[in-house]
C-alpha cells in the first residue's frame, strides 16, 4: 500500500531556509515536534512567525527583533 502522509518542517519567514535541510530527518509528523527541534537549534518565534538563527538579533532592550531585509522592506512598502 502506498499512503500519503503529512509531515511538518519549519521554514524561516525571512530568508525561507528550512530548519532541517542538511540533516538526516528533514520533517516531523507533528508541528509541535518540528518546532521543538527547531527551537533547540536556535530558532525563535516572533509575532507568530518563525525565524532561523541568522534572521533575528537581540536589541538594546533584550528584545528579539527580526533583522531588516528584503521581505521586511517589501512589507513596509506595501502599506
Ligand atoms: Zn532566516
Amino acid at each position: 500500500m502506498i499512503e500519503q502522509i503529512t509531515m511538518y518542517t519549519i521554514r524561516c519567514d525571512r530568508c525561507e531556509i528550512t530548519a532541517f535541510q542538511d540533516q538526516e530527518d528533514t520533517a516531523w509528523d507533528s508541528k509541535e515536534a518540528a518546532w521543538e527541534l527547531a527551537e533547540n537549534q536556535g530558532w525563535e518565534k516572533i509575532n507568530e512567525r518563525h525565524y532561523c538563527p541568522g534572521c533575528y538579533e537581540i536589541d538594546e532592550e533584550d528584545e528579539l527583533v527580526v533583522k531588516a531585509g528584503v521581505r521586511i522592506y517589501f512589507e513596509h512598502k506595501a502599506k
